[in-house]
């Protein structure tokens, strides 16, 4: 069996202030993907002691994985340790330099110039992108072994290892590494993880992930089995439990994504869709439009961005819209069903909404969105309030387009059933 070797950084942890859980994750994960760990080592933000500590641990083992202190500050010196145990000079790299830049960017926060050092990367070695945070993973070989450095942030160290580590490892280590993915939306990461508390902590092989998108949240069960069989039986199994408590939620696995999933179900079921599109702008025909097949199910949409457009193209009454306003569950009623009547869809969906950052007001602030569905036995509609992050604006387009779709794949059946009731289908 292959011998891998875990290195924790950081004073806090030799001192007994941290508890180190990354230690304890690793040793789990490492199990089930078939590698003995056979020594971890604790050391503090020291370049000395480091850079002793990652060879030995490089003299004994086939594979060390460290955590811990990658981050922009002075005393987060492991890059420094590797490069020195390597013998290479740490350079900046522009790829690593622009994902940091547009991890601030993305989050409306400012970037000092400490954060550059987080680009910094020996010679000859390999970044790992960090999706979660800021400070990209290293990975580097020393003849036949593998040297991993992965930030302490746990939530970050987990995301890095699941998407990185564990299929390379589990490649070598000879086993079979196979995972599922269950896509969730309509529940955030916090109450996923209340409701899922116990899989989520106490599932080790086959493990369990959450990751966090925009208004969804994937999970990622990862089994390690000696063969393709065994690991299916496995996940299956696991996938059972985690249904048992959140399938309400479920609108896809793998690659699916709400458009592909809409497209592929409402094209198999003869249905077909019309969008009548305001704070959007066409985002939720264009993310339709992206996926192959579209054609035979989106059938036309308009963005009626003004009242006048609504009331025009649409058929929304000025009456309705003096009485009720623009930004009303009436309105993108009105809005549904002129896109479906226009396009002679089975289908109708309209959004109107505030996405700032202007034009807010008391009764519909900035992020208030009203979505509505319309076939030929009724209406639905639901009122939104989406966050107002940094980066407000296409996050509520965004999130209005996807609340959009969720909703057409949820009330699809509702129409169609009764249509069919009536004997229209
Ligand atoms: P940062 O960019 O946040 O500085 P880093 O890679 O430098 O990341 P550290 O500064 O060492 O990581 O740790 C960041 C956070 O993660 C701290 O709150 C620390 O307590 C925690 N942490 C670090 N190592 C571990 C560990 N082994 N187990 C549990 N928590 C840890
Ligand atoms: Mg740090």
């Amino acid at each position: 069996m292959l011998i891998c070797e875990i290195v924790s950084v950081g004073t806090e942890l030799v001192l007994g202030n941290t508890e180190d859980t990354n230690a304890t994750f690793l040793s789990a994960r490492l199990r089930a993907l078939g590698w003995a760990v056979k020594f971890r080592q604790t050391c503090g933000d020291h370049l000395g002691r480091l850079t002793d500590t990652l060879r030995l641990a490089l003299s004994r083992s086939d594979c060390v994985i460290v955590t811990g202190g990658l981050g922009p500050t002075y005393d987060d010196i492991t890059r420094d340790a590797l490069a020195a145990l390597l013998g290479k000079a740490l350079s900046l790299r522009e790829e690593s330099v622009e994902e940091i830049r547009a991890y601030f960017a993305g989050r409306g926060r400012p970037m000092s110039e400490n954060n550059l050092r987080q680009a910094m990367i020996p010679e000859g070695a390999e970044p790992l992108r960090n999706l979660w945070g800021t400070a990209p993973g290293i990975r580097a070989r020393v003849g036949e072994k593998e040297i991993f450095l992965l930030p302490g942030v746990p939530r970050e160290m987990k995301a890095m290892f699941e998407a990185y580590l564990a299929p390379a490892l589990a490649e070598r280590s000879g086993g079979i590494l196979c995972t599922r993915i269950l896509r969730l939306f309509g529940i955030g990461e916090s109450v996923l993880d209340e409701k899922l508390s116990a899989v989520l902590r106490e599932s080790v092989n086959p493990s369990v992930a959450p990751f966090a998108g925009e208004g969804e949240v994937s999970l990622h069960v990862t089994c390690s089995a000696e063969t393709q069989a065994e690991a299916n039986g496995r996940i299956e199994e696991k996938l059972g439990e985690i249904l048992s408590v959140v399938e309400e939620y479920l609108y896809g696995e793998g690659e699916d994504t709400l458009a592909s999933v809409l497209i592929s179900r409402f094209g198999a079921q003869g249905l077909t869709l019309a969008a009548a599109e305001s704070c959007t702008g066409g985002l939720l025909s264009q993310m339709l439009t992206a996926v192959p097949g579209s054609s035979a199910v989106l059938q036309g949409g308009v963005v009626a961005y003004t009242e006048e457009i609504k009331e025009k193209v649409l058929g929304v009454s000025r009456h309705m819209l003096t009485e009720q306003g623009v930004y009303s569950l009436a309105c993108a009623e009105k809005m549904a069903e002129g896109a479906r009547r226009l396009c002679g869809s089975s289908l109708g969906i309209g959004i109107t909404g505030v996405a700032g950052p202007d034009g807010g007001t008391e009764e519909n602030p900035v992020g208030t969105v009203y979505i509505a569905v319309s076939g030929k036995s009724g209406c639905v509609s639901e009122r939104f309030l989406f966050p107002v992050t940094a980066d407000a604006r296409e996050r509520i387009r965004l999130l209005s387009a996807k609340n959009a779709m969720a909703m057409a794949l949820k009330y699809a059946h509702l129409f169609q059933n009764e249509s069919k009731k009536q004997g229209n289908f």
